[in-house]
């Protein structure tokens, strides 16, 4: 069980202090209606719960708790601490964040804190123990919610109190400034420091910053905030041990190493707003939920999602009719035991005033109501999938160390290569053909799967290179990998580094292609299954990226055509290692190629547009177009949606789903 209630949560963040008391009684009344049985409750209240220092005002939480609990629903309570009051920001204006060009940050919007600072630290802390306290025995207590979206505003903070924080991080880290100066090869560009104390964070300089230094800034911006969290949660976990705590992650934000997040949160958490005018939204929301159920290898919880329309791109786009109830059920389908929304009751005022919600400004009458009700009828019917796990035979190796030095700016051969659009190229294809696939961090044991992809490691420990030598199966690795060390240093001899033995290559050069051309690749025959490219001897087109690739000892798969590459390895492979050294737009001669040799079966094959996954005995068939889409069953079952036994073809309308008790499967 995710938390203290049984089966699938649904519910949303609930703002009672936002609206007069009496409207409260009709919240509770409707929450019950709609089945709701979870509430996030006090995220943003800190300026309620204690107006001035060292006084609080609980009564009104109180009456919230008593309520949620009087209609049989639980909370999941925060410790209130995202936004810091007024007068704590008065009171210490060092605690509001600085930008990199100097600026201290102004209150009136949220997160105004410096992740360094003792005194937003030591203030969030004694009423993270307020609240344990005063709610710790709360009947309606079921989770605690720590912070929000933490990184979401404030990632980093170049104050004084940070930059000395960061020194300590960095003793930490490298011992002494010769390790410093040797660790950020200090000696380019006359860099050399002769204390720790000469540091600073990576303020505006008047060019390109050292690439270590930012590297170490990343890690430590992550680390930060992370005390922050274990702070607070070290009380809670002090004052009550059984109630599990998270905070909600943001899908692939770039700014947290969400592995390392995991391993301190009892439940992994997120908060995911596809657009609904991207109609392939859906394929990298299905990634990032993979890495969701990935991070702690269990269930996880949708936190917050929109009913129709966020409020905060250019263009708000609601959700058509039917496509919060597929956008809910894909999150089933991921893994998630639960789906909550933000926010139950549509602000009156504020940034998120048309912000979609449960319960819309047009309140019961409006069409998002009919919504709201039917997904609650949706998941009464859907709970006994909730605890069920996923087994994938495919792992998709990705790391945020990688993320942020290959995404480092002015120091790269381009920066047009994107570590999420180089996950999606090869995911998407499986995703296509109802492959299930895990995330898994550089340096994890892989044993278990039987096709692992790297779409790119670009920092390459020697850690890393053996996991990935010991894993011994059938493994893919892309282009600009084992470039660096963890210092952000090249390898000796350059790139694959410690991966030149597994991959039997050596990249002379690094052939990045300018914005619109492209390089032919051209296939060995043989060396991809037949009838995988239509027509004669497949080709390959690339993009962005391209390599002089030297083989030592491997077998040449694919060869570039044409330019200056011509002839020269392109994709290669030596044992169960392939290596390829381009960017194909499409990647599925390859990737049809490795999953035959496994034997990696899809979960069910599925026409185009129609999503396929597994938790346990239970199939997810998730019809993202608009169109009806006709399959075949792979197994008969009962949909626990219809409520009616299925077998054999079966035509899914658009926008429609099916969740299969297969039969004969527990
Ligand atoms: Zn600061």
């Amino acid at each position: 069980m995710l938390t203290r209630v049984p089966g699938l949560l649904f519910g949303g963040d609930y703002n009672p202090e936002q609206w007069p008391e009496e409207v409260w009684a009709e919240d509770a009344r409707l929450m019950a209606e709609a089945g709701v049985n979870m509430a996030t409750v006090a995220v943003f209240a800190w300026s309620r719960l204690e107006p001035r220092p060292g006084e609080y005002d609980f009564g009104w939480l109180d009456r919230v708790l008593d309520l949620l609990h009087a209609h049989g629903i639980a909370a999941d309570l925060a410790t209130a601490t995202a936004t810091p009051p007024p007068w704590l920001v008065r009171d210490h204006p060092e605690a509001m964040p600085v930008d990199a060009a100097g600026t201290r940050l102004e209150f009136g919007s949220r997160q105004g804190y410096c992740p360094s600072s003792p005194i937003y630290r030591a203030h969030a802390v004694r009423l993270a123990r307020a609240m344990a306290d005063r709610y710790g025995g709360h009947p309606a207590l079921a989770m605690w919610h720590v912070g929000n979206e933490y990184a979401d505003h404030t990632l980093e903070c170049f104050c004084e109190e940070s930059a000395r924080h960061f020194r300590r991080w960095l003793t930490e880290r490298h011992g002494d400034v010769a390790g410093l100066n040797a660790a950020w090869g200090t000696s380019c560009w006359g860099q050399h420091y002769t204390s720790i104390d000469q540091v600073n964070p990576p303020r505006k300089a008047p060019g390109p910053i050292n690439p270590g230094q930012l590297l170490d800034w990343r890690r430590f911006c992550s680390d930060a905030l992370l005390e922050c969290f274990e702070a607070e949660k070290a009380v809670l976990r002090e004052l009550t041990p059984d109630v599990p705590v998270t905070t909600n992650f943001m899908s692939l934000l770039p700014g947290l190493d969400y592995w390392r997040w995991a391993e301190a949160e009892d439940l992994v958490s997120d908060d995911a707003y596809p657009d609904p005018a991207d109609p392939a939204s859906h394929v990298a929301t299905a990634l990032s939920y993979d890495l969701m159920r990935s991070l702690k290898r269990r269930p996880w919880l949708l936190l917050e999602s929109a009913p129709s329309a966020v409020s905060w791109r250019e263009v708000n786009a609601p959700k058509p009719p039917g496509v919060m109830r597929l956008h809910s059920l894909q999150a089933l389908a991921h893994g998630s035991d639960g789906v909550m929304f933000f926010q139950w009751r549509q602000a009156k005022y504020g940034p998120e005033k048309f912000h979609s919600a449960l319960l819309p400004h047009g309140g019961t009458a409006a069409r998002g109501w009919r919504d709201t009700l039917r997904l609650g009828d949706d998941l009464r019917n859907l709970h006994e999938i909730a605890g069920t796990g996923t087994d994938a035979d495919v792992a998709i190796v990705f790391g945020w160390e990688s993320l942020w030095g290959l995404e480092a700016p002015e120091s790269m051969p381009s920066d047009r290569l994107r570590l999420k659009d180089l996950l999606l190229t090869w995911y998407r294809p499986l995703h296509e053909r109802g492959v299930a696939v895990d995330l898994a961090p550089p340096g994890r044991d892989l044993s278990g799967y039987r096709l692992v992809i790297v779409p790119n490691l670009y920092l390459c420990t020697e850690e890393h290179a053996k996991a990935l030598a010991a894993y011994g199966g059938r493994l893919i690795v892309g282009p600009f990998s084992g470039v660096v060390d963890a210092a952000d240093q090249v390898h000796e001899g350059g790139a694959p580094g410690p991966l030149r033995d597994l991959l039997g290559v050596a990249v002379d050069e690094f052939w990045p292609l300018p914005d619109g051309e492209t390089q032919s690749v051209r296939l060995v025959p043989g060396a991809v299954r037949p009838g995988t490219a239509e027509g004669g001897e497949p080709r390959l087109t690339a993009r962005t990226w391209a390599e002089w690739v030297r083989v030592l000892d491997a077998e040449v798969v694919a060869r570039y055509e044409g330019g200056e590459l011509d002839g020269l390895p392109a994709i290669t492979r030596k044992g169960g290692a392939t290596y390829v050294s381009c960017l194909p737009e499409d990647v599925t001669p390859i990737l049809d190629h490795a999953l035959a040799e496994t034997g990696v079966a899809p979960v069910a094959a599925v026409p185009p547009g129609v999503e396929a996954t597994r938790r346990g005995g239970y199939l997810f068939l998730l019809n993202h177009t608009t169109e009806p889409a006709r399959l075949a069953l792979p197994a008969a079952g009962f949909d626990l949606l219809s409520r009616r036994r299925l077998d054999g073809e079966i035509v899914l309308a658009g926008r429609d789903a099916i969740v299969l008790r297969i039969e004969g499967e527990k």
